[in-house]
């Protein structure tokens, strides 16, 4: 039951310290065993925990976190949501996700305030406008809502832009995806740990893996800083530390672990109302709700673990920015920060059983997986109970990297990593 709270009552707890609060989601003591668990409380976790509950009637399982929930990438992202990819299969993979996005409010009662304000990628040069032209027919031809933009329907979309006749990165044109926009971050790992919890799920922050139990050839469970928990299947959604984990399960994974930055300005008034991504400068931008202007850029370019981010890195990110928006330039900026993200060489995510029989794999979404979420939980959780694939996530096995059946995202729609 969900408890209602007048405007009285809500000064009534203000002044008795929040002691009355409902917690949105049980913190119960792990149990010994469990049908399923799930390894990180990101948004990937939360959601696979919800969708074993909602879509397979699976109950008895616990989602195992570190930390908090939601206090890694997935609250550390920039929250673009879009689903314009090259390859059939990364459509089917990213279609689902933003479909599932576009009803996620209703699903599961919590406002993830998606803001489905369009974003643009521009073009700066002919031979970019001759790409994004084929671009936008192999997305179209696919079933995803690409257009192709002009220089003049750039200018309506992004009136602030530099423009100017001697600007560095003029504008030719773009791919515009209308559906594309944001989500509340927090929201999204919030929203599904709360509806998994009401499910019956149970939520366990502060539960490190150290180490796995294996006996007989195949993972029968974890010791955690808080005790073994064993289970009959084990999911793994720790984004950044797969490699980490992956060695102590005995195997190897085609990672590579960087550091990626994003930093916020001051709020100000809306000034920028489409998400903005320019391959040429290495930028992308937004406004968020509050007001604050969202940047981030490429990567750190040296594996490392360290959650801190370069000061060059960030120097080109923000030169880039102005090049674009000189009126940008009065900003104060506010925050910086980075996340560890997982890089595949073909730049798509791995789905699918480990090799280690009962463990099973949601990693591997470099800078991106932020607008998979709903489709990463689904399709995890389809493995978990099923223990196939489902045929959405099939072509994202780790066997590919046998059979040479590559989706190389990079080179298809332009990602940069
Ligand atoms: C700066 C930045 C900007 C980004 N921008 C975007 C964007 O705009 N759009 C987009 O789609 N994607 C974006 N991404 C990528 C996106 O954030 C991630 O792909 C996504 O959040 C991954 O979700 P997850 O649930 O797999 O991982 P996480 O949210 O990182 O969750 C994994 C959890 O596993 C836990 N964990 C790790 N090791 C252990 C252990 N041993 N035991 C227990 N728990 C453990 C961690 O504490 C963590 O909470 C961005 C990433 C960064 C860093």
């Amino acid at each position: 039951m969900t408890r209602r709270y007048s405007a009285l009552s809500l000064f009534r707890e203000g002044l008795a310290n929040q002691t009355g609060w409902e917690p949105a989601w049980r913190s119960p003591q792990p149990r010994k065993t469990y049908d399923v668990i799930v390894i990180g409380g990101g948004g990937h976790g939360l959601s696979t925990v919800y969708y074993l509950a909602r879509n397979h009637g699976i109950t008895n399982v616990a989602v195992l976190e570190k930390g908090w929930i939601g206090g890694g990438n997935t609250g550390r992202n920039t929250t673009v949501v879009r689903s314009n990819y090259y390859y059939p299969e990364s459509v089917a993979l990213y279609g689902l996700a933003h479909r599932l996005y576009e009803n996620l409010s209703g699903e599961i009662n919590y406002n993830v305030m998606l803001s489905q304000r369009g974003m643009v990628t521009l073009c700066h040069s002919v031979a970019e406008m001759e790409i994004a032209a084929r671009l936008v027919n192999a997305m179209q031809i696919n079933g995803t809502d690409a257009e192709l933009f002009s220089v003049e329907d750039v200018r309506r979309v992004l009136p602030n832009y530099n423009f100017a006749p001697d600007a560095r990165f003029p504008v030719l044109g773009g791919v515009w995806q209308g559906r594309a926009g944001t989500a509340r971050h927090d929201a999204v790992a919030w929203g599904y740990a709360r509806a998994a919890s009401r499910l019956g799920v149970d939520i366990i922050q502060n539960c490190e893996i150290t180490d796995f139990i294996i006996e007989g050839g195949r993972c029968r469970g974890v010791e955690t800083t808080r005790g073994a928990i064993r289970a009959n299947r084990i999911g793994m959604a720790v984004a950044g530390h797969s490699s980490v984990l992956a060695a102590k399960a005995g195997f190897r994974l085609p990672i590579n672990s960087y550091a990626l930055q994003a930093c916020v300005s001051e709020p100000v008034k809306p000034v920028l109302d489409t998400v903005v991504l320019s391959p040429g400068t290495g930028v992308y931008v937004s406004q968020s709700d509050k007001g604050e202007i969202v940047l981030g850029g490429a990567l750190d370019r040296v594996p490392s673990y360290g959650q801190r981010g370069n000061l060059p890195t960030l120097e080109s990110v923000i030169a880039g920015l102005l090049e674009m928006f000189p009126s940008f330039g009065q900003l104060k900026l506010m925050r910086q920060w980075a996340g560890i993200v997982d890089v595949v060489p073909d730049s798509s995510p791995i789905i699918g059983e480990s090799p280690l029989p009962g463990l099973f794999l949601n990693c591997g979404w470099g800078t991106g997986g932020f607008k998979a979420i709903p489709a990463g939980g689904t399709l995890l959780a389809h493995l978990l109970a099923t223990g196939r694939h489902h045929d959405i996530s099939r072509p994202f096995d780790l066997d590919r990297f046998t059979t040479g059946r590559l989706l190389d995202e990079a080179a298809g729609s332009g990602i940069a990593h």
